[in-house]
C-alpha cells in the first residue's frame, strides 16, 4: 500500500517535475508534494537563452506540464515556497514560512545558481537562470545596446548569439584563450570562436575583469569596454546547502549512487545537484544539462519506489547558436588526452567530431548533422566495453556509423 505515504520533492524544476510525473505514472497513490522557490510552475531552461530571448518561442513552450496537470494528477505543487531545513532523523522538511512537512521519501532537485566573481560593481551584471532573468535581458538588450558578456561558456555564447540577432553590439570577455576551451579542446573551441566572429562578436581572451562601473567594464591591463549592459555567465554552482546542513555526503554536488540514493536511505537527489557514481563511466559525474534532469528525475522516482532503476544514460547536451545546432554525448575525463577525429565538412560546419583514446570513442559531437546521436552513443558504449574503432574508418563518411562496430 502506497496510499498513506508522503513523498516530498524539493525543487520544482525539470528534474522535480519529471520525478512527480513518474511517481504517478508508476502507480504511486500516496501524497506528492512538489515544492519550489520560484513563482512559476516547473519549466525547462534551454528556451530562456534561445527562443525566448529571440522572441521566436511561444511563452508557454518552456513549461513541463500544462497548469491543469498538477491538480489532475493530484500533485500538490507549492510554488514560491523555499525549503530551509531538512531533519533526516524526524523525516521532516521546514519551509521559510515556518511549516513543517513530514516525508517518507524525499527527493532533492534544487538545481544550481549562477556563480559570481569578486569584483567591484558586479551587482550591476545580469545573470540568466530563470524565466524572469530571460525577460529582463530581452527587455534590456536591444538594437544598438553595447553588451559585455563575461564568460564564453554555453550560456554566455548562447546569450551573445541571441543578442547579436537582436542587434546588440557584443563583446565577450573570457579568462581562457578560446570559448569552451576546457570542455572541447582547442580545435573544436575554434569552431565556436569563428562562428561568433563571423556574426560580429568581439572577443577579449586571456582577460580578467578589474571593475564594472555604471557604463564600462575595465579589464586588467587598463582596457575599458563600453557597456550599457553586462551579463555575467561564469558557470553555476549546485544548490547543496540544504543537503550539507542535513549532514548528507556532499562534494561538488550531493553524492549519490547509480540509483540516485544519497547517504541517507530515504533521501534521493537528481538533476544538476546530483554527483552520480556512474555505472558505465565508473567515475563520479555531475552533469549540468537538460537531458540529465529530464531522465534523472524519473530514475530517482523509480528508485524512491524501490524499483531497480539506475542512471546509466550517457551525459548528453545540445546547443543552438545562429545557424549552428549541435549535440554532444559522452564523457572526456579532465585528465584524458584524447585525439579528435573529424568526419565530414569542418569548414562548412556540417560534421561529427569524435574524441577517441586508444581507439575507443569517448565522446562525439554532431554539428548540423542530425539523427546520429543514438549511433554515436552506441560507439561510446562499445568503447566503454573495450571495443576499438579504426580512426580512418571513423573519419570516413562513406562508412555508415552503425557499420563501424561490425
Ligand atoms: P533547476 O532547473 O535549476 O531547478 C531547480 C529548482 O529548485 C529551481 O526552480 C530552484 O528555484 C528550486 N530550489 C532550489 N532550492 C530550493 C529550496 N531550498 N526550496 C525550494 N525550491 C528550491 N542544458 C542543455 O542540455 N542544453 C541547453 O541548451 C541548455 N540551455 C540552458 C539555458 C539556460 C539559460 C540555463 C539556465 C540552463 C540551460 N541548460 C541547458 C541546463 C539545464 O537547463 C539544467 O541542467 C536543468 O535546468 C537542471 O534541472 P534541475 O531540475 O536539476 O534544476
Amino acid at each position: 500500500m502506497t496510499a498513506d505515504r508522503t513523498f516530498v520533492i524539493v525543487g520544482a524544476g525539470l528534474a522535480g517535475a519529471k520525478a512527480a510525473e513518474t511517481l504517478r505514472g508508476e502507480g504511486f497513490e500516496g501524497r506528492i508534494l512538489l515544492i519550489g522557490s520560484e513563482t512559476e510552475r516547473p519549466y525547462e531552461r534551454p528556451p530562456l537563452s534561445k527562443g525566448l530571448l529571440l522572441g521566436t518561442a511561444d511563452r508557454d513552450e518552456p513549461f513541463v506540464h500544462p497548469e491543469s496537470w498538477y491538480a489532475e494528477n493530484n500533485v500538490e505543487l507549492r510554488t514560491g515556497v523555499t525549503v530551509t531545513e531538512i531533519d533526516p532523523a524526524a523525516h521532516t522538511v521546514r519551509t521559510a514560512d515556518g511549516e513543517t512537512i513530514g516525508y517518507d521519501k524525499l527527493l532533492l532537485a534544487t538545481g544550481a545558481s549562477p556563480r559570481t566573481i569578486p569584483v567591484q560593481g558586479v551587482d550591476r551584471a545580469l545573470t540568466l537562470r530563470t524565466y524572469p532573468d530571460s525577460d529582463r535581458i530581452a527587455a534590456q538588450v536591444r538594437e544598438g545596446t553595447k553588451l559585455v558578456v563575461i564568460g564564453a561558456g554555453w550560456i554566455g555564447l548562447e546569450v551573445a548569439a541571441a543578442a547579436r540577432e537582436r542587434g546588440a553590439q557584443v563583446t565577450i570577455v573570457e579568462s581562457a584563450s578560446l570559448p569552451l576551451q576546457r570542455v572541447l579542446g582547442d580545435q573544436m573551441a575554434s569552431v565556436f570562436a569563428k562562428i561568433h566572429r563571423e556574426h560580429g562578436v568581439d572577443f577579449r581572451f586571456d582577460a580578467q575583469i578589474e571593475e564594472i562601473t555604471a557604463d564600462r567594464v575595465r579589464l586588467a591591463g587598463g582596457e575599458e569596454l563600453d557597456a550599457d549592459e553586462v551579463i555575467l555567465a561564469v558557470g553555476v554552482a549546485p544548490n547543496v546547502g540544504l543537503a550539507t546542513d542535513a549532514g548528507l555526503a556532499v562534494d561538488n554536488g550531493v553524492l549519490v549512487d547509480a540509483r540516485l540514493r544519497t547517504s541517507d536511505p530515504d533521501i534521493f537527489a537528481a538533476g544538476d545537484i546530483a554527483a552520480v557514481d556512474h555505472p558505465l563511466l565508473h567515475t563520479r559525474v555531475r552533469v549540468e544539462h537538460w537531458a540529465n534532469a529530464l531522465n534523472g528525475g524519473p530514475v530517482a522516482a523509480k528508485s524512491m519506489l524501490g524499483q531497480d532503476a539506475e542512471q546509466d544514460f550517457l551525459p548528453y547536451f545540445f546547443t543552438d547558436q545562429y545557424d549552428l545546432g549541435m549535440e554532444y554525448a559522452g564523457w572526456v575525463a579532465a585528465d584524458a588526452k584524447p585525439e579528435v577525429v573529424i568526419r565530414g565538412d569542418l569548414d562548412g560546419r556540417e560534421f561529427i567530431a569524435f574524441w577517441t583514446q586508444d581507439g575507443k570513442v569517448l565522446a562525439g559531437m554532431n554539428v548540423n548533422v542530425w539523427d546520429v546521436s543514438d549511433q554515436i552513443q552506441d560507439l561510446i558504449r562499445a568503447g566503454l566495453k573495450g571495443t576499438t574503432v579504426d580512426a580512418a574508418r571513423l573519419a570516413d563518411p562513406e562508412v555508415p556509423l552503425d557499420g563501424l562496430l561490425s
